[in-house]
């Protein structure tokens, strides 16, 4: 862990040396382009030119901690814009004056320290979320005197995607918790030898300065026994028998193990090193970025990349921020997109009029990173939500069929373009109809969102799971033969089948068929669908509850 901690801080660390390192060339070039002004005898356009230039080092200098050059580069820009608002060709003082600032830049840039601190805000957020780290399979201790129980449970929670350790002793418990710590404990409330002897045991590992998150199970409701919980620092309580969806949910949620997907960032800045900040700061956060330099290949990132939000530079050389924004809302599948601006522009009329062409927010150069990644996660957070509305199913949270169909074709276009195979599987689940009469929509309810959620935790990030029809799931396996999508699938089907639903007094189990085509057989969307149905229709007539591969030619 400690490696990847100083990973990100040296990244930026680089980041801010590679554009000390150009800093140079950078004046030089901006020096040339005062030349081009004497040379243009001072056009309006040359000076817009020059403004944008010294404008972009004030902003970048600032943004990397280079407080000296910002500064002066800030006159010089002053400079600059007087000049275009007076609109008349600059007398003499101006120049001297643009040549002094020019003289002091390359003084300031030369005498500067490399060694100087770098921004160690950005490095302690990277390294803060860095340590969090990546999903991996979550770790709990269950405590049961009851054998089978014990067994029943642990299974089950298992099909969730958790390891379970399983304890029948609360010594036995207590040892291991104070050993290694688990994610989180499930204690049984009552033992046959001590009556409240679960929530005895975790009070005095409580003493002991046990911080982990724990959930009770209990066949006792009455309050006494809730109260004992709650002096534990229980976190939840059920009661007996246990409904594991819901018990799975709150695991998640304690010990955090659902990754939210990360929020997708364009960044369209012409300066490849201010761009690489931000993409660092943002990634480090957990977002996922993509950076344009030319402003004028935004589109393609734009429908490849489907960002959830565009931060965009604001003077930039062939289209300007105003124009880059006016131009994406124009684009039907862009129209919503919120677009930040970051531009070290202090003249708030300027700002606002950048906000009336499109923008939404507006933030200033140099920003802190926490500020950066509040106003982009922000932002960003607020327009997957109403995006998700119109791709999710509501009651699954999974893709609905519009939007798997979407995936199926663009997975299918990437899977071509890199030669890589996929492998496209349709589930139904068995005799559901019986489910529902037998115990209830809602109960038949609850079994589709019990798939739902095994589906989603089961799988690999890439793999895309939606739900196609009533009791029809689709899932998409990039970068996956047949044969491993046999297997992966056959694992699942086990699962689910593995799980037991309470009703009443007794208990079910349901059961799902699944087909499966490989797009190397198959070569398109229409194709590997039909084959991904028949093959679930032969596995039906196979006697349901199992995995049938497309086979060969089949269409
Ligand atoms: P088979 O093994 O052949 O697939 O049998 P089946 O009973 O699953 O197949 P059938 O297609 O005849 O029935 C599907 C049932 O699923 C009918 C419908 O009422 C039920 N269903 C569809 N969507 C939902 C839903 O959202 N909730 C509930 N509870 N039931 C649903
Ligand atoms: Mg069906
Ligand atoms: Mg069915």
């Amino acid at each position: 862990m400690g490696v990847e901690v100083m990973s990100a801080a040296n990244k930026l660390k680089r980041i801010r040396e590679a554009y000390i390192k150009q800093l140079p060339s950078q004046l030089e070039a901006l020096r040339k382009g005062y030349a081009e002004l004497l040379k243009s005898s001072c056009s309006l356009l040359e000076l817009e030119n020059f403004h944008r230039s010294i404008h972009t080092l004030k902003g970048a200098c600032a943004s990397f901690g280079l407080k000296s050059v910002s500064t002066i580069a800030a006159a010089g820009e002053e400079l600059a814009k007087e000049a275009i608002k007076a609109g008349t060709a600059p007398d003499t003082n101006w120049h001297q004056n643009i040549q002094s600032c020019l003289n002091s830049l390359e003084e300031a840039a030369t005498s500067m320290d490399l060694s100087q601190t770098v921004d160690t805000r950005a490095i302690e957020l990277v390294a803060a979320s860095e340590v969090t780290g990546e999903r991996n399979q979550k770790l709990i201790y269950f405590c049961e005197d009851d054998s089978y129980q014990r067994l029943s449970l642990s299974t089950q929670i298992e099909c969730f995607g958790f390891k379970v350790a399983a304890f029948a002793e609360l010594e036995q418990l207590s040892n291991a918790v104070q050993s290694s710590p688990p994610d989180a404990v499930i204690m049984d409330l009552v033992f046959p030898d001590r009556h409240l002897g679960g929530s005895e045991t975790i009070e005095s590992l409580r003493k002991a300065g046990c911080t982990v998150p724990v959930v009770f199970i209990s066949s006792q409701n009455d309050f006494k026994s809730r109260l004992a919980a709650v002096r534990a620092g229980s976190s939840a309580y059920f009661t007996k028998p246990v409904n594991v969806t819901e018990l799975s949910a709150t695991l998640d949620a304690l010990t955090n193990s659902v990754a939210p997907d990360p929020y997708r960032v364009l960044i369209v800045d012409d300066d490849p090193h201010l761009s690489d900040l931000y993409s660092t700061i943002l990634q480090s956060a957990g977002m996922t970025t993509t950076v344009v330099n030319d402003p004028l290949q935004v589109m393609e990132p734009l429908l490849d990349f489907k960002p959830d939000l565009l931060l965009s530079d604001m003077y930039m050389p062939g289209c300007n921020g105003m124009e880059l924004a006016k131009t994406v809302r124009q684009m039907g599948t862009s129209f919503s997109i919120p677009i930040i601006y970051l531009s070290s522009e202090t003249d708030t009329g300027k700002q606002f009029q950048a906000m009336r062409m499109g923008g939404d927010e507006f933030l200033t150069k140099p920003i802190s990173p926490e500020n950066l990644v509040a106003a982009v996660a922000g932002r960003a957070g607020r327009m997957k939500a109403i995006r998700s509305f119109m791709v999710r199913d509501s009651m699954t949270g999974l893709f609905n069929h519009t939007t798997s169909k979407e995936y199926l074709e663009v997975e299918i276009v990437k899977a071509q373009r890199n030669g890589a195979e996929l492998c496209f599987a349709m589930i139904d689940v068995d005799r559901f109809k019986t489910v529902n009469d037998s115990y209830g929509h809602q109960m038949g309810d609850h079994v589709l969102i019990t798939l739902a959620r095994l589906l989603g935790q089961r799988l690999r990030r890439t793999d895309i799971v939606g739900r196609y029809g009533g009791e029809e799931f689709a899932v998409i396996l990039p970068d996956c033969n047949i044969s491993e999508a046999v297997e992966i699938m056959d694992q699942l089907r086990e699962s689910f089948a593995a799980l037991r639903f309470p009703a009443g007094n007794e208990s079910f189990s349901s059961t799902f068929s699944c087909g499966i085509a490989p797009l190397s057989i198959f070569k398109d969307v229409e194709s590997v669908c039909k084959a991904a149905d028949t093959s679930m229709y032969r596995a039906k007539e196979g006697g349901r509850n199992r995995v049938v591969a497309a086979k060969g030619g089949e269409k």
